[in-house]
Order: C-alpha cells, then sequence, then structure tokens
C-alpha cells in the first residue's frame, strides 16, 4: 500500500539543454532508486544520428508507421517538432507505471501539455540551459545536426520558453550530476505526494 501507484516524469527543454545526457546519468545510477526506473523510447519519423540504435534511443519508423500507430491511439501523446514527428508509445508507459515504476518522458512542450491533459499526475520538469550562450555551444558543439537545422531549433526554443509557466519544476543544468540528483529528488517528492497515496489508503480529500 505505501508503495502507491508509479510516477510519470516529463522532462522538456531547448534542443541541446542537455536533457539526454542528464537522463542517461540518471539511467546510469538506477540502483539508488527502490522501484523500476524506465525511459519512454519515442516513435520518430527524423533518421538517426551517428551512434543512436533503433530501439534504444528512438524507435526509427517511416511517417507512415508513425501514422498507423497514432490511428490505432498507440501514442499517450505526439507532436510535430523542426518538420518530424515524435510520440510515446503508450504500452510501455503503462505497463511501468502499472508496476509502480517511475516512467522518463524527453518530450518537447506541446506533447508534455497534452501529458498535463490526459495525465494530471504527472511532475513537468523543464530542463533550462545556464545561458543562451552556452545552448547555441551545447547545440553546435554536439554536431549532430547542419546550421540551418541549429537555427530552426535555436528558433523553436525562443517559443519553448514562452511554456515553463506550465511545467512544476525548473532545473538549471550547469552540472550533469548536479541536474541528474535534482531530478532524482522531484521523483522522491512525488512519490510523497498525499494525492497519490489517498486512494491506496481508500481516503478522500477532505
Ligand atoms: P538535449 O537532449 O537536450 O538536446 P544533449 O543531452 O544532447 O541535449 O546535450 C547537448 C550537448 O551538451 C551534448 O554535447 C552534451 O554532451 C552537452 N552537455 C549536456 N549537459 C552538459 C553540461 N551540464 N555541461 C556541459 N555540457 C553539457
Ligand atoms: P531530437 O531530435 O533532438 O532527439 O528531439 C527533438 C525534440 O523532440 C526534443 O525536444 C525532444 O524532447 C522531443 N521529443 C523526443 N521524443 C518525443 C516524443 O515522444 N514526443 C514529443 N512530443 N516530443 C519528443
Amino acid at each position: 500500500m505505501r508503495d502507491g501507484a508509479g510516477v510519470l516524469v516529463v522532462i522538456s527543454g531547448p534542443s541541446g539543454a542537455g536533457k539526454s545526457t542528464v537522463i542517461r546519468e540518471l539511467l546510469s545510477a538506477k540502483d539508488r532508486f527502490e522501484k523500476p526506473l524506465f525511459f519512454s523510447v519515442s516513435s520518430t519519423t527524423r533518421p538517426p544520428r551517428a551512434g543512436e540504435k533503433d530501439g534504444v534511443h528512438y524507435h526509427f519508423v517511416s511517417r507512415a508507421d508513425f501514422e498507423a500507430l497514432a490511428a490505432r491511439d498507440g501514442f499517450l501523446e505526439c507532436a510535430e517538432y523542426a518538420g518530424q514527428c515524435y510520440g510515446t508509445p503508450r504500452a510501455a508507459v503503462e505497463t511501468c507505471l502499472a508496476r509502480g515504476g517511475c516512467a522518463l518522458l524527453d518530450i518537447e512542450v506541446q506533447g508534455a501539455m497534452q501529458v498535463k491533459r490526459r495525465r494530471p499526475d504527472a511532475a513537468l520538469v523543464f530542463l533550462m540551459p545556464p545561458s543562451w550562450e552556452e545552448l547555441e555551444r551545447r547545440l553546435r558543439g554536439r554536431r549532430s545536426e547542419p546550421e540551418e537545422k541549429i537555427v530552426r531549433r535555436l528558433a523553436i526554443a525562443h517559443e519553448e520558453f514562452n511554456y515553463i509557466g506550465a511545467y512544476d519544476y525548473v532545473i538549471f543544468n550547469d552540472s550533469v550530476e548536479k541536474a541528474a540528483r535534482q531530478i532524482e529528488a522531484v521523483i522522491r517528492a512525488e512519490r510523497c505526494r498525499v494525492a497519490r497515496l489517498l486512494p491506496w489508503v481508500g481516503l478522500q480529500t477532505p
């Protein structure tokens, strides 16, 4: 009973803020968590970057396959970002939550707003770069996109900052280790929420 339901954590932030890096750090220390920590592998139509593996970083799919899964209501949320489709396969997240685990979603702001509507118990975390200059440095330093795509991602970043008010937590990624520990703290705090425990002990809000 005390364990309560699973925890759904959304991590958003501008491209290059360090979401994947911080999540990797969290996953590398899974043994710090008492319950399973699960990274939701998204489906996307964007081509893989060098080093990205199908089924690990993303499920790389055609637009037709993406649309077929969307039509079957197979996504918890989905959105278009920089001309490509991205979506969270629903089944794996639900399985994780039913087991009381923590599901981590690395998704952009429109998808995060869909999750917030469908799952009001989700904790929404916005990962901030230390400065705009550092964001540009990280995005360019990653060498994963040509310059015109970097410029597009930076333009999207400007719009994404407008959504911060809809998030529950803002974490600055000046150190990967520190940001990961702060997300760990969010997960622990979310597990202690009274609202999460009420249904398990048969109580209602007075
Ligand atoms: P995102 O997933 O948000 O697009 P990445 O995790 O790919 O961002 O990180 C973008 C780049 O910034 C990568 O080259 C990564 O190594 C680097 N990076 C991430 N976090 C930090 C940090 N705290 N300090 C310095 N560099 C970082
Ligand atoms: P990238 O192409 O850099 O891997 O991801 C681009 C953006 O898409 C990032 O903001 C990332 O968080 C977001 N993203 C990745 N997977 C999903 C998903 O399943 N749904 C949504 N809405 N966004 C996603």
